[in-house]
């Protein structure tokens, strides 16, 4: 079914010049890509999109990195978009994560770990919602 998903290549894969490689990945897949920007989260916005995590002990890392620099926001859409794309960002955990994925291939870290996706058809409604209104 044609879907839609919400991507954000984070301040790292922006910092390391790694957008657009990330980008291509998804359109060689076969997805469109119907929406794009290019933003810095303040740190209300932050708190909202990642509210979810509140109560998580990471929380406030996780804020301090998503806001320390500008992120790239993608929608892409294609079929079975929201599951197909989060396997192909893999483990939140960047050191476990998958070769072929964007964090097994680009990233080490957990909170440092290149790209975020919707995890549900409501989340990327939501999360959308909050970034590009
Ligand atoms: N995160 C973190 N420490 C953790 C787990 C997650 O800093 O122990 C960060 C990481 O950047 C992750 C984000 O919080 O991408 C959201 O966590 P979630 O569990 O939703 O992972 P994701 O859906 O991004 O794979
Ligand atoms: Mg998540």
């Amino acid at each position: 079914m044609t879907e839609r998903t919400l991507i954000i290549v984070k301040p790292d894969g922006v910092r390391r010049s790694l957008v657009g490689r990330v980008l291509s990945r998804f359109e060689d897949k076969g997805f469109k890509l119907v929406e794009l920007k290019m933003l810095t989260m303040d740190k209300a916005l932050a708190e909202d999109f990642y509210s979810p995590h509140a109560q998580k002990p990471f929380f406030k890392e996780l804020v301090s990195f998503i806001t320390s620099g500008p992120v790239v926001a993608a929608v892409l859409e294609g079929d079975g978009a929201v599951e197909v794309v989060r396997r192909m960002i893999g483990s939140t955990k960047s050191a476990e994560a998958a070769p072929g994925t964007v964090r097994g291939d680009f990233a080490l870290g957990v909170t440092q770990n290149m790209i975020h996706a919707s995890d549900s058809v409501e989340s990327f409604q939501r999360e959308s919602r909050i970034i590009l209104g």
